[in-house]
């Protein structure tokens, strides 16, 4: 499954092919999934061949990991997106909106209340998806089902950008369901996008809606 011995741009070549025949199956368009490639761990040297190879949109899960690879990077390479696909303590909004270009973890009041300051401060505003707990495990980031229309209410009327729902299934079971259950809440609130689906199920992610795929291992390789 993951191997670190491919060549970068064939693991991507293989990623994006896995995509495409999921979508086909779905009746969707590939073109539709965005493939976040997520270099947590990883540094600019193993990140560069797949921005070489066309890998546009990356993903970090840590604000001062971030801070420090980061800014050369873009600076090197400004068609680079980054989005932030791990959970994020207020103190670090403002970084954050300097540092990404999408938010994936928003998941409670008081993250609203401070990437809504920050971005007014940065005149920046950066689309966010709403982070679901979607098994309902403890200690998870993201917010709880129940409490999801109120956030989404609180979160539009901060003028938040909702790009979305996002979720991490539990660990060590079947997650189609759960990609299903965040298919349907995306669909009642009216929200488009649906970021699910990592190294070992991005494919089933695709097949059940995602429009956004968070790949790290497949990628760069296990993480060390
Ligand atoms: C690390 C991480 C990923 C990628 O995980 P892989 O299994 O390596 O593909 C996706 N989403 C989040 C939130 C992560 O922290």
């Amino acid at each position: 499954m993951t191997n670190p011995a491919i060549a970068p741009a064939d693991a991507l070549a293989d990623v994006r092919a896995r995509i495409a025949h999921a979508a086909k199956i779905a009746r969707r368009k590939a073109e539709d999934v965005t493939l976040i490639a997520v270099s947590k761990t990883h540094p600019a040297e193993a990140i560069v061949p797949l921005i070489d190879a066309g890998q546009l949109v990356f993903g970090e899960n840590r604000v001062q990991e971030s801070e420090a690879k980061w800014p050369a990077l873009r600076e090197r390479f400004p068609a680079v997106q980054l989005h932030l696909v791990g959970q994020l303590q207020s103190n670090k909004a403002e970084e954050a909106v300097h540092l990404f270009d999408c938010i994936h973890s928003l998941d409670r009041p008081s993250l609203v209340t401070a990437l809504a300051k920050a971005m007014d401060k940065a005149g920046r505003r950066l689309p966010c998806f709403v982070q679901v707990n979607i098994g309902a495990e403890e200690q998870k980031g993201g917010c709880a089902i129940a409490d999801l229309p109120a956030l989404l209410d609180q979160a539009r009327a901060a003028g938040l950008p909702l790009a979305g729902l996002m979720c991490v299934p539990p660990a060590g079971i079947e997650a189609a369901p759960f990609f299903a259950l965040l298919d349907k809440l995306a669909r009642d609130h009216g929200l488009d996008g649906r970021s699910m689906g990592m190294s070992d199920d991005f494919e089933t992610a695709v097949m059940l809606g995602a429009t956004h795929v968070r790949v790290g291992s497949a990628l760069f390789g296990a993480r060390g």
